[in-house]
């Protein structure tokens, strides 16, 4: 049995004060039964994040993490620190770090482990670009970005792991991808981990990311091997990321 996971990407955005609104909100409507619930804010809000909080069911995570415990590497912030802080996820590979920052599919999986050596589960984001999905090899990129950490880490690994499937061209755009495209990437991916371990890919949380809120949520989440979604815009108003929440539920 998959718990939906619905988690806000906060990506760069917000202030201490919109941060104190959007957890006051947040938490007033935590506690769903059914459902995990999680947010990711800035590296800098993360303290003020915890403290608001307290004991409210509501989980926390980073949005990236680097591959090194410390040392001399100005600006990175480490796993250990992510987890010293109060996280229990960080996100992985986003889309805007592979194509803004570079980000390889080789240090996205010392990422994965450097998440794990510290006891924090990896949200391993993959998602074709619109040029992909047009040319018809969707589930050849997500095949290949999948492969590349699982044959690094293991598929034993992915018992304590997450995947998000985000098309490039749905996240930020407002447009979605229909709950069939999206079922097709997952069907195909929990099939892909199959192959490696039967248990480990009934097990594995599958989210959609690409433009979901509150109006397209419970038809996405109602696909067999959808469970739950990583929400960027629709995550920085609460009654909006609440209402994401309860579509997870049902
Ligand atoms: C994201 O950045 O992970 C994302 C899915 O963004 P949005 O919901 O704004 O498309």
């Amino acid at each position: 049995m998959r718990t939906p996971l619905v988690a806000g990407n906060w990506k760069m955005n917000g202030s201490r004060e919109s941060v104190a609104g959007l957890m006051q909100g947040i938490t007033a409507g935590a506690g769903l039964e059914g459902m995990e619930m999680l947010v990711c804010p800035p590296f800098v809000y993360i303290p003020q994040v915890a403290a608001a909080i307290g004991e409210a069911p509501v989980a926390l995570g980073g949005q990236d993490l680097y591959t090194e415990a410390n040392g001399a590497f100005t600006g990175e912030i480490s796993g250990a620190m992510l987890a010293d802080v109060g996280c229990q996820y960080v996100i992985i590979g986003h889309s805007e770090r592979r194509a803004l920052l570079g980000e390889s599919d080789g240090k996205i999986a010392r990422k994965f482990l450097a998440a794990q050596e510290n006891n924090l589960i990896p949200i391993l984001c993959l998602g074709e670009t619109l040029d992909e999905r047009q040319a018809d090899s969707t589930l050849q990129v997500i095949g290949s970005q999948f492969s590349a950490v699982v044959d690094v880490v293991g598929i034993e690994a992915f018992a304590r792991a997450v995947v998000a499937y985000e098309p490039v061209w749905a996240i930020g755009t407002g447009e979605t991808a229909t709950p069939e495209q999206a079922q097709e990437v997952h069907a195909a991916l929990r099939s892909m981990a199959a192959k490696r371990s039967a248990k480990i890919a009934a097990d594995l949380r599958l989210l959609y990311g690409g433009s979901v809120k509150a109006a397209n949520a419970a038809e996405l989440f109602s696909m067999p091997d959808i469970d739950g979604g990583l929400i960027g815009g629709a995550s920085l108003e609460a009654n909006e990321f609440l209402a994401i929440c309860r579509a997870a539920t049902v």
